[in-house]
């Protein structure tokens, strides 16, 4: 019998947020964006990567990132979290599935993240092995409301689609 899955479709969600420090790098879809502050984490604390890690294992039912890369795991700290996503990938590669698209918005009250929307789609299309017509990275602010609009940390968002190989 014929169920919509069969047609061999998978949708995953992923969110992730991180406190906005100085002293750190701002490290978002892999680029590194010229900021007075970086966010704080046990990796490089790249949330838009983090979303999307989220998305890619939601999508293949393989839990979440921090059961797959533990915060208190040595071998993580200060992690390239564009390594993270391969290895993700891999395993989502590896249960059948590959990426047909991935949409994603960060919210941001600074620095303004226009200027670098197109090198961190391009950055995660070539790291998702997808075409940048496939990778979407929206950017917004939160009208100078909650921790994020009084620029006490950045939340990032993330869709995939996943198609059976
Ligand atoms: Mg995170």
């Amino acid at each position: 019998m014929t169920t919509p899955n069969s047609a061999g479709f998978r949708i995953g969600q992923g969110w992730d947020t991180h406190a906005l420090v100085e002293g750190r790098p701002l490290i978002l879809g892999g680029v590194e964006i010229p900021y007075s502050k970086g966010l704080m984490g046990h990796s490089d604390a790249d949330a838009l990567i983090h979303a999307v890690i989220d998305a890619l294992l939601g999508g293949a039912a393989l839990g979440d990132i921090g059961t797959l890369f533990p915060d208190n795991d040595a071998q993580f700290k200060n992690a390239d979290s564009t390594v993270l996503l391969t290895q993700a990938l891999t395993r989502v590669k590896a249960a059948g599935w590959r990426v047909g698209n991935v949409d994603t918005t960060i919210v941001a009250q600074a620095p303004r993240l226009g200027p670098y929307k197109s090198a961190m789609t391009e950055r995660l299309a070539t790291l998702l092995g997808v075409p940048t017509s496939a990778v979407n990275v929206k950017a917004k602010t939160a009208e100078k409301m909650g921790p994020v609009g009084e620029g006490l940390s950045i939340e990032a968002q993330a869709v995939v689609l996943l198609v059976a190989v």
